[in-house]
């Protein structure tokens, strides 16, 4: 693909070290060693500067993995590379931190690069619930990483959530919203527990020792739509709430099917129409190792796909502008059926109503 045209505007690093792998995740990620460390800083900034001519980045988004697992000095070297801190907030610039992984010093070092969006991986303030998942950090390790957040100056922060984890009930979960309430982010993100392949809880899940309860994750969706709207949230995508003005842009941008560029380990990117994906982290770094031009008709059933999990859905004129047909000549039969049905809404632009949202992953299957 030719990079070097025009800029892409939104770019994703992926940092594939945590303290701890979780067994449930299925993201490219392994215990940090400061070895590995090295060489990822290193091939990241020469992956960054072989694309500086192609990037414009209105927004950026470091993930993983847990960013901040990396050393205050290796941190130091990667942000002063890969960002500009001059463009102040005109550019949207997201870090994923865990608990377990954040000091004052790396809070203020995030500011001083021109970090202005914090997600810090809390998942549930239930001693329980954080053993049965595994995470690295204790309940009180979220409050100081808000509390230590809040003090250097960040006031654009998300919470990460999880619902329907095993043993998990309705109260731990109601309590949990109301202390990520009490802690005043300006954005949520609340996912359910999946059962990833090539992860411990799938195995577990597969061997019957694991149990989703499908009536209890949607009351706890109902609760969670209940407890943040009331408290000011706009539920923008089915996991995603945020006040108003907070919502992510970088990832608003991966659901209107906008160009984003990957770098680093197993980070993939979709630019003018072409799909990128990059191999795994090995100590001799990492290569491009798929690339294919997808058809206009994939990219137009990912839009549709994507776009429908949020709540400003697609727009039909600017969808058929973009791929040549409108989206009921194509899906005619399937959206009169999710319209009869009562999951989506009848008027433009293509939206789900609050019954298609609990169902939003079978409905994309419609159109892919
Ligand atoms: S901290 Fe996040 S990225 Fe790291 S292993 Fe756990 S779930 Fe995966």
């Amino acid at each position: 693909m030719n990079l070097n045209d025009y800029p892409i505007e939104h770019l994703y690093v992926h940092v594939p070290f945590c303290p701890r792998v979780c067994p449930y995740c299925a993201f490219h990620v392994r215990p940090a060693h400061r070895t590995d460390g090295e060489t990822f800083v290193r091939r990241l900034i020469a992956e960054h500067r072989s694309f500086a001519d192609s990037l414009r980045p209105a927004t950026v988004f470091l993930g993983g993995g847990t960013p901040t697992a990396l050393s205050i000095e290796m941190l130091r070297r990667l942000l002063s590379a890969l960002l500009d801190a001059s463009r102040g907030d005109e550019m949207e610039v997201s870090v994923e931190c865990n608990p377990s992984t954040f000091s004052k010093q790396k809070a203020r070092l995030l500011r001083d690069c021109g970090v202005n969006r914090l997600s810090i991986g809390a998942q549930s303030f239930d001693p329980s619930v954080l053993r049965t998942l595994g995470r690295a950090h204790s309940t009180a390790a979220i409050f100081q990483c808000v509390a230590i957040a809040h003090e250097a100056g960040f006031t654009d922060i998300n919470l990460d959530l999880m619902s329907g984890v095993p043993g998990q009930t309705l109260d731990s979960w109601s309590s949990a919203l109301d202390t990520a309430l009490s802690l005043k982010p300006q954005h949520l993100s609340c996912y359910a527990l999946t059962y990833e392949d090539d992860t411990d809880f799938f195995l577990q899940h597969q061997r019957g020792e694991l149990r989703g309860d499908q009536d209890l994750e949607r009351e706890m969706f109902h609760l969670t739509d209940e407890r943040l709207i009331a408290a000011g949230f706009i539920h923008y995508e089915i996991s995603n709430y945020a006040l108003p003005g907070f919502e992510c842009r970088h990832n608003l941008a991966y659901w209107r099917g906008e160009d984003y560029l990957g770098i680093g380990p197993s980070a993939v990117s979709t630019v003018r129409g072409a799909r990128r994906r990059n191999s795994r982290f090995t100590p001799e770094g990492w290569k491009v190792e798929h690339e294919e031009k997808l058809p206009s008709e994939t990219l137009a059933a990912e839009r549709m796909a994507l776009g429908l999990r949020t709540a400003e859905g697609v727009a039909e004129s600017a969808f058929a502008a973009r791929f040549g047909f409108a989206p009921r000549a194509r899906w005619l039969r399937e959206i009169q059926m999710l319209i009869q049905g009562g999951w989506m809404r009848p008027e433009p632009p293509l939206r789900l109503t609050p019954r298609g949202r609990e169902v939003a992953d079978e409905i994309a299957v419609y159109f892919v």
